[in-house]
């Protein structure tokens, strides 16, 4: 059994808490180390566990606590060549932390960790399948203008999937966004739309990705019962059935002290 913590999730900032039997791991770890920290504590945790980060892009909402959390705690950063050559020059991360390239699957404290593609305008951004101690697989794909076939193997292969459903389409174009932010988030290296999100909710829990999580919501152009109506309605069309065939959750903006088993 494994259990996944969404600190928070938005464009405001990322991170992850993913524990196994007796170690555990960050994912993106964005805002400041103290909200890192006091989230945890919200959710009866600390950092004793973690030795690890794994960095899905350099933009500032996924590693804005970085370079103090990494240094703090000791931490081995993972990330892509791309993502690690970005943070560096943009001094997200101190020279002395000890990083690791993730090129395509690696093996560290009790988990396994491969890459999944994804397409977003970073240097080389990319998801990560999760296998715990227990071979419990967890999925995280956020920041990704279209799920990659990549992509869309991992989440189906795991048990427990976090994807972006970052915006309202509607909600967005006639939002006061400008014109060439707007151009951005919807490009196929932008962000996952509520509509493209959900229409491949039935596949994956048809493939055994049965506790999902709805991610990086926008603060602007979405709203979590958006969010999660639209993913409801994909899902109850296709017969499935809410804590039956799937549980839905929002990785809030703020954490909630909400954790999903898997
Ligand atoms: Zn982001
Ligand atoms: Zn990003």
């Amino acid at each position: 059994m494994a259990k996944l913590v969404p600190l928070f999730s938005s464009s405001k900032g990322n991170s992850y808490y993913l524990q196994g039997n007796n170690s555990a791991i960050l994912i993106d770890a964005g805002r400041s180390c103290k909200q890192i920290e006091n989230a945890l504590l919200i959710n009866d945790l600390n950092m004793n566990k973690v030795r690890s980060v794994f960095i899905t892009h350099e933009h500032s909402d996924h590693v804005g606590a970085l370079k103090v959390l990494s240094s703090r705690y000791h931490l081995t950063v993972y990330a892509t060549k791309g993502t690690l050559e970005a943070l560096y020059e943009q001094d997200k991360i101190s020279a002395s932390t000890n990083c690791v390239e993730i090129t395509d699957k690696i093996e560290t404290d009790d988990f396994k960790v491969e890459r999944v593609d994804t397409s977003h305008d970073a240097r080389e951004s990319c998801g990560f399948l999760i296998t715990t101690p227990d071979d419990r697989k967890c999925a995280i794909v956020t920041d990704t203008g279209f799920l990659t076939q990549s992509a869309i193997d991992a989440i189906s292969s795991s048990n427990c999937a976090v994807i972006e459903s970052n915006h309202d389409i509607e909600m967005l174009k006639s939002g006061s966004y400008p014109y060439i932010l707007k151009k951005r988030i919807l490009s196929m290296t932008g962000h996952l739309s509520n509509l493209d999100c959900s229409k491949m909710l039935p596949r994956f829990v048809q493939n055994g990705a049965n506790r999902l999580v709805l991610a990086h919501l926008s603060g602007e152009n979405n709203t979590a019962k958006i969010a999660m109506d639209e993913a409801l309605k994909s899902l109850l069309n296709s017969n499935m059935k809410r804590d039956i065939d799937f549980t839905l959750d929002v990785a809030a903006i703020e954490t909630n002290k909400k954790s999903v088993i898997f």
